[in-house]
């Protein structure tokens, strides 16, 4: 058992980015911040991920420039978050470790205690590798944010349909 369940209720959120819409809400969700952090997350880029470093650091800009702010860049990661099923305090980028789905490019692992977030972890698809926008995409996952169903906006779940835009997503 994690050692994280000890906390008490822990409230286990998965988000997928897919690339043609399959089981997803046909309603419009609301666009509002379900949990944050309590500090910075370290960030932990797992030594089996396909990812230059740099696009990790353009995706931590991305969102530090709506005002989050993220603990060290851990770059090919050997710890327990990348071998073992730690979530704790830290946003883990790692492969997807079991199959996601068809057509699934990548899945956020959010773990909330009430609205406090307690760990996250993205697992990226060998389809999903090398696409833009997903890191960011999945970050924002990471940082509390739900999908939004706005064509060009960068939470929006179908990946043809998502952009730049950050409507509503600014750290006030
Ligand atoms: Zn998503």
């Amino acid at each position: 058992m994690l050692s994280w369940i000890k906390f008490g209720v822990v409230t286990v959120l998965s988000l997928a980015m897919v690339l043609v819409p399959v089981n997803l809400p046909a309603t419009q969700p609301k666009l509002e911040q379900l949990a944050e952090w309590k500090a910075p997350p370290v960030v932990r880029v797992c030594y089996n991920t396909p990812i230059f470093k740099y696009k990790v650091e353009e995706a931590l800009g991305f969102w530090e420039k709506l005002g989050y702010k993220f603990g060290t860049l851990s770059y090919e990661d050997n710890t327990e978050w990348c071998t073992g099923d730690t979530y704790f305090g830290a946003i883990t980028i790692m492969p997807n470790r079991e199959y996601l789905g068809t057509g699934t490019l990548a899945l956020t692992r959010r773990h909330t205690y009430n609205k406090i977030i307690t760990g996250a972890r993205i697992e990226i698809s060998n389809q999903g590798f090398g696409k833009e926008l997903i890191l960011e995409h999945e970050l924002g996952h990471t940082l509390g944010w739900p999908h939004y169903r706005i064509e060009g906006h960068i939470m929006h779940p179908i990946l043809p349909k998502a952009g730049i835009n950050v409507f509503g997503l600014k750290n006030t």
